[in-house]
């Protein structure tokens, strides 16, 4: 796909979705750290409905390095792996309380020495707590920036690669919004809404499957 389609696609995203922000809810970077791991395999809504009931009682580092494991996987216990999760928010805020200071470091590489936090996640924080520039690849941006034809990625990290060389960096955080919502509204995983998606005539997937289907 030549750039000028590819910065066509981008500019007509953009318009469709300049005001596409984060849906999981937090008042702190610690917030969103702990949202963040526990919106793995699981929805923002339901993180929403389980962080708006546990960050009244707790939402602090300290908060959380002296819960009762038992108590926070119940608490977490519809988001899905739970021991794990409740485990891995535990170890890190333990960490954060005695290497820093009790704050969410901001930097991308330290994020990523914490339990749970993934590259993915570490993006997440990085970018919409801290304001640093970086596309956080999650399935959805993965998926519709393949299809799209934006990128050609073996996996998450190589399409974060792409996509950081095709957009200028000063977009990189909103994209990465951009993409998610047009995954979640129009380009759904399953069967994708090509018909009314206004990006059909330049989606190298469309094209693709339009092909198949006059064979
Ligand atoms: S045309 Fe279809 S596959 Fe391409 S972005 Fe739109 S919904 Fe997704």
């Amino acid at each position: 796909m030549n750039q000028n389609r590819k910065e066509l696609i981008l500019d007509l995203l953009e318009k469709e979705y300049y005001d596409a922000k984060p849906e999981l809810r937090y008042s702190t970077p610690f917030e969103l750290l702990v949202a963040t791991i526990l919106s793995a395999q699981c929805t923002d809504e339901r993180v929403n409905e389980v962080t708006d009931k546990l960050f009244k009682k707790y939402n602090t580092p300290q908060d959380f390095a002296n819960i009762d494991k038992a108590y926070l996987e119940k608490q977490i216990y519809s988001c899905g792996f739970y021991r794990n999760k409740s485990k891995n928010i535990i170890e890190t805020s333990k960490i954060l309380v005695d290497k820093y200071g009790g704050k969410v470091p901001s930097s991308i590489e330290e994020l990523q020495k914490l339990p749970g936090v993934g590259r993915k996640t570490a993006n997440v924080v990085a970018s919409n707590a801290f304001g640093i520039d970086a596309i956080a690849v999650d399935t959805h941006v993965f998926r519709v920036s393949n299809r799209l034809g934006l990128v050609n990625g073996k996996d998450a990290l190589d399409t974060e690669k792409q996509l950081m060389a095709l957009i200028p960096k000063s977009k990189w955080s909103r994209a990465h919004h951009w993409l998610i919502q047009h995954g979640r509204r129009i380009c759904v995983a399953r069967t994708p809404k090509c018909s009314e998606c206004f990006l059909a005539s330049y989606c190298l997937y469309n094209q693709t499957h339009q092909r198949n289907r006059e064979v």
